[in-house]
């Protein structure tokens, strides 16, 4: 081995805390480490959470680290929330953490969101976590596209997740590229995620040269474009008593206003179809104008999206009483 390569070799495993290694190649090829270099590796294991590491550095290099600096560490990590150096760093230095102050920073874990390390505190003290502080991390996690974590502070505050944040999740995921977690976060909220933001996170997928995410995004796009095209608009007519217990209540205001022909106020012969569901191009809306014509007689009409809470579309169209033409305006 070069030099400069054992340098390298020697460098990584100092980086990733294993000074031990790191001491016995710098014996095997004759590269030295120096004494104030290995101190400062200690250093920095310790500034990231990595008492053991430290603490079997040192004892390889042969520098010693007073457990009163060890215990120091503690209430750095603590203030940090950083639970797992805490646990690592309580069991090596014999120092027992108070359990106000485990409790304090369960808590504190959980409200930022951070499930895991919330729980591993609150377990330590054998103390199970308040409900609202789950579901707070769970919301917290879910805004952030974690869904799996979201999904699990639910379930451990016994609660199911509410169909928004589960959207809110899902719509993160896919903005972040994740296009996993983001179907099955629609899915667990019953809906289904356009084929716009499903062909936007696929885009991204490949951009960051990830290609199967981008292949999953893109299958899930194409599938929702057939199901789509596989249902088409059925349209059936109905009556104004039939749908009238249904229909949203701001909806009920709605209706022929003015005969644009002969200026006619009154007297409109109405009728109501309902469709399926909405159409969703501009080949799909003249598709149904033809089938309304068609099928209906039916040419000028006003379609409604959302009365019903679902889907589906209410088709209101007008027949003037005093001139029978068709071209009615609808308002509230
Ligand atoms: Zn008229």
């Amino acid at each position: 081995m070069s030099d400069e390569k054992a340098i390298g070799y020697i460098k990584r495993h100092l980086e990733s805390g294993r000074m031990a290694e790191a001491i016995e190649i710098s014996k095997l090829t004759g590269v030295p480490v120096s004494k104030e270099e290995l101190k400062s590796y200690l250093h920095q294991y310790l500034e990231k959470g990595w008492m053991a590491k430290a603490k079997e550095g040192s004892k390889a290099a042969g520098i010693e680290l007073k457990n009163e600096v060890l215990a120091g560490y503690i209430d750095k990590y603590l203030a940090d929330g950083r639970i797992y150096s805490v646990i690592e760093a309580s069991k090596i230095t014999g120092t027992p953490i108070p359990k106000e102050r485990l409790v304090a920073i369960g808590r504190e874990c959980l409200l930022k969101g951070k499930l895991n390390p919330g729980l591993e505190a609150y377990a330590l003290v054998e103390e199970t976590p308040p409900e609202e502080e789950l579901i707070t991390c769970g919301k917290k996690c879910f805004e952030e596209g974690q869904l799996y974590l979201g999904l699990e502070a639910y379930k451990k505050a016994n609660m199911s997740p509410p169909e928004e944040e589960l959207i809110t999740c899902g719509d993160r995921c896919l903005s972040n590229g994740s296009p996993a977690p983001g179907i099955e976060a629609y899915k667990k909220a019953n809906k289904t995620p356009t084929r716009e933001m499903l062909r936007a996170c696929g885009e991204k997928c490949l951009l960051e040269r990830r290609t199967d995410e981008a292949r999953t995004a893109f299958v899930a796009a194409q599938k929702i474009e057939e199901t789509v095209k596989a249902r088409p608009i059925e349209i059936r007519e109905t009556s104004f008593q039939e749908i009238s217990g249904e229909i949203e209540e701001s909806w009920k205001g709605i209706g022929p206003k003015a005969c644009l022909k002969c200026k006619n106020e009154s007297g409109f012969k109405e009728r109501y179809f309902i469709l399926s569901r909405c159409p969703e191009n501009r080949e799909e809306e003249e598709q149904l104008e033809e089938l309304m014509k068609k099928r209906h007689g039916v040419e000028h009409y006003y379609i409604a999206v959302d009365v019903f809470g679902d889907d589906r579309g209410l088709i209101n169209s007008a027949v003037c009483g005093k001139c029978g033409s068709q071209d009615v305006f609808f308002d509230f």
